[in-house]
């Protein structure tokens, strides 16, 4: 990136913002209606950048850890946005983890060197936009009358649904769907399987049944269990909760099929295409996933669409109180914004 001559220093700002969700989402472990974040703003040269911090309750992460760690960032040591190398070693100096504010950073510093090139981050990267291809809306775990209506609501408006399993009513879920829409189904067990066996048994009948992959069956500690499923499995199985960032793909890679990238768990979008990079030289699949988030992370996450084979791309669409306009899905495949940056506009 060729950065022309810049004045200033880069400020930074934030605010916790309580995300409402539209419906109460369960999977394996838990329930919720509302979901921690906060919002982060980094200025430059008279520009904005946006960013975003995403903590769902079972990372242990919380406003205050994302808010400490944020009042210890110094960028005013750093000339310009386009040092994204150094700065987000400089946050790794700072902490072990605290991976979602430092994807908020990163997120926001992604957005303003597009603003000050005047090209989205797409385009930047060289990946070609109609290649955004679908994501996942996901059904989480209900009563069936429940997952009929969630099923009807949404069976028109995408291309391929993404089913929370994982609890013993996962045949139910799944008959309960193919009574309404035979669309291609994802299915996500988040570790709540706990036989091999009975989880390769499973994952047979579940192919029959038009699902065409298979998240976090086992435990993430569990990686000869998974190696064993994954060597036997007729679909990809890839891995979630297992991994978070870069240096974590050399401990899983054999026992998975491919990984599901989250911005929020593995620093931002600098690291996540090294993983999709590190990740395609093993011949390993590629998702790309998102937590409950505004359009700011989710459209971030949205740009390395094209780079991957499976998107799950819904956290903007499962709130009702959305910050900007960015990504949006229309016929079911998403439509990257062409402005500069990650080409938000705010609501
Ligand atoms: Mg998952």
């Amino acid at each position: 990136m060729a950065a022309r001559k810049h004045s200033g220093r880069m400020t930074l700002r934030f605010y916790p913002y309580e995300l409402q969700l539209a419906h109460t989402f369960t999977v394996s472990s838990y329930s919720r209606t509302t979901t921690p974040d906060v919002q982060v703003e980094i200025d430059f040269d008279g520009i904005t950048g946006y960013g975003e911090a995403s903590m769902p309750p079972y990372l242990g992460h919380t406003v205050e850890s994302v808010c400490a760690f944020l009042s210890k960032v110094d960028l005013s040591q750093f000339e310009s946005p386009f040092l994204l190398e150094d700065i987000m070693e400089y946050l790794d100096s700072l902490s072990d983890g605290d991976s979602p504010a430092k994807a908020a950073i990163d997120i926001a510093l992604h957005d303003l060197c597009g603003k000050l090139m005047g090209e989205p981050l797409f385009r930047i990267w060289g990946y070609n936009p109609a290649k955004a291809g679908p994501t996942t809306f996901t059904i989480g775990i209900d009563t069936p009358e429940v997952v009929r209506e969630k099923t009807l609501e949404c069976a028109g408006l995408y291309r391929i649904l993404k089913v929370k399993v994982g609890l013993d009513s996962d045949e139910q879920m799944i008959r309960t769907i193919r009574s309404v829409t035979d669309l291609p189904l994802a299915v996500d067990a988040n570790q709540g399987w706990k036989d091999r066996s009975k989880a390769l048994d499973e994952i047979f009948w579940l192919k029959e049944n038009g699902v065409v992959l298979v998240e976090q069956p086992l435990a993430k500690e569990n990686i000869d269990d998974t190696a064993w499923l994954t060597e036997r499995s007729p679909l990809p199985i890839i891995a979630d909760e297992a991994i978070q960032r870069l240096k974590d793909i050399p401990r899983i890679k054999g026992a998975y099929s491919g990984i599901n990238i989250k911005l929020m768990k593995c620093t931002g979008l600098l690291e996540a295409r090294k993983m999709i990079a590190y990740a395609r030289a093993e011949g390993m699949k590629v998702m790309v996933g998102c937590m409950t988030e505004t359009s700011c992370a989710c459209t971030a996450a949205a740009h390395l669409a094209p780079a991957v084979d499976f998107c799950d791309i819904d956290g903007n669409l499962l709130i009702t109180n959305d910050l900007f306009k960015g990504m949006v899905v229309r016929d079911g495949l998403m439509q990257l914004p062409d402005s500069p940056g990650l080409g938000l506009t705010k609501i």
